[in-house]
């Protein structure tokens, strides 16, 4: 395995292991990127002069490349604002346009989905529900995995969309996508995915693949935040969508606003790279993140490894770690930027969904860590973050009375405790 020759250097300032929240803008990004802040400003919809040629150009060339990453041809490719607005457009405008009945009424089709999907799939289904669709969201198995199975014991007659994420913003855990895609096909259903913590990092093809609708964001894969892109498959079937937004008709009506062109010039190198280091970098961050687990788990008892051992993509890992208390884990990790299993509702810490989904209890979900790499992450950073996760845990369990419990061999889940 050899570097790619072009790949610039990045040092970052801290030891960054939440490549799943967002990733830094690779620098040969934000070098194709500048010309079009200043010289390139033009309008790609000024028709009639030479910057907005410039920019249109730009954002022809940016539409290639992106359509070129997942297989597609460049009219299939609606520049969006990033996956959030992608899933918005891809459920809502599929929703709308293909509803058996009208708005008002009860009975205007029916959607799957899964409990484990993000939130920006999961609430435009939730306010579908409430203007009359029925939503079937279907619970993943313990190891997160959705299969054709579970999709085709859901399927309706009056099924009009199905939309299952590529792979877990969480866990990793990567699904049955390209045989969902063919049910839906032979039931007649559309298919939307939500690719954001696939695309770049691992092949796609949405001919091969039987995708519908696919959303994802720049920011996900070494281009910039607020640009993203939503594929709709012209042919076999020509998917239609109501548009969301009203105004000037850009991105062939499907998505009015005068385009980012800068964002969009940055996507589209950004797929560009991908094409050419996926490959490296996905083998590359498999064999750290396998080094990973198998450190961790080496040197420490009672912790769990979330999501299917192998169905699961190169560069996250989710590990649960019994006996500890996950404020005070969190505290004392915070050298490593890594993400938690809770999220910050308002005032309080609630356990994350996707592990609660799979089964994992409140405590230990609180006391899980997502650690996900990237195209900077060293070797020497992984046993850092390995060394102190491991240093933590041993502490704060020197404190747990469960943990010694649990050492001397004791069934915690049969212990009857005395209430007061
Ligand atoms: N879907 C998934 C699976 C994601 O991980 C994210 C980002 N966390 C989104 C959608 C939303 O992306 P954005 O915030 O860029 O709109």
């Amino acid at each position: 395995m050899t570097t790619p020759s072009t790949k610039p250097a990045l040092k970052l300032d801290g030891i960054y292991m939440d490549h799943a929240a967002t990733t830094p803008c690779d620098p040969r990004v934000v070098e194709a990127m500048l010309p079009y802040f200043t010289q390139n400003f033009g309008n790609p919809g000024s028709r009639n002069h030479s910057f907005g040629w410039k920019a249109e150009a730009g954002v022809d060339k940016a539409r290639e490349q992106v359509a070129a990453l997942i297989g597609a041809d460049e009219k299939e490719i609606i520049f969006t604002s990033g996956a959030t607005e992608g899933n918005n457009l891809a459920i809502k405008g599929a929703a709308y346009m293909y509803e058996k009945a009208p708005a008002g009424s009860q009975k205007r089709g029916h959607i799957i989905t899964g409990t484990i999907e993000h939130k920006a799939v999961l609430d435009p289904c939730k306010r579908l529900q409430k203007e009359g669709f029925e939503v079937t969201f279907l619970s993943p198995p313990k190891d997160g995995v959705y299969t054709a199975e579970m999709i085709k014991a859901a399927m309706r007659e009056d099924t009009i969309l199905v939309s299952i994420m590529w792979a877990n913003n969480e866990i990793g855990t990567i699904n049955e996508i390209p045989e969902i895609g063919k049910l839906c096909h032979e039931h007649g259903a559309i298919f939307h995915v939500d690719g954001t913590q696939w695309v770049g990092k691992m092949p796609t093809n949405v001919e091969r693949d039987n995708i519908d609708l696919l959303s994802f964001s720049g920011h996900k894969l070494y281009g910039p935040k607020g640009v993203g892109a939503l594929y709709v498959r012209r042919r076999k079937p020509r998917v239609r969508l109501t548009s969301l937004f009203d105004g000037g008709g850009q991105e062939r009506g499907f998505r009015s606003g005068t385009l980012n062109v800068t964002g969009i010039v940055g996507l589209g190198k950004a797929c560009e790279i991908a094409m050419q280091e996926m490959d490296y970098d996905g083998q590359r961050l498999l064999a750290l993140r396998q080094y990973m687990e198998a450190e961790v788990t080496k040197h420490l008892d009672s912790c769990e490894v979330n999501g299917h051992a192998t169905k699961r993509l190169p560069h996250i890992a989710n590990i649960s770690f019994g006996f500890v208390e996950g404020e005070g884990l969190m505290m004392a990790i915070k050298d490593i930027a890594c993400s938690s299993g809770s999220a910050c509702t308002s005032a309080s810490l609630e356990p994350s969904y996707v592990l609660k989904g799979l089964g994992v209890g409140d405590e230990l979900a609180h006391s899980s860590l997502r650690l996900s790499m990237g195209r900077w992450t060293t070797k020497e950073e992984v046993d850092f973050a390995v060394k102190k996760i491991v240093e933590a845990v041993k502490k704060l369990r020197v404190m747990s009375p469960l943990y010694d419990m649990h050492k001397e061999g004791i069934d915690l889940s049969k212990v009857e405790w005395a209430h007061h």
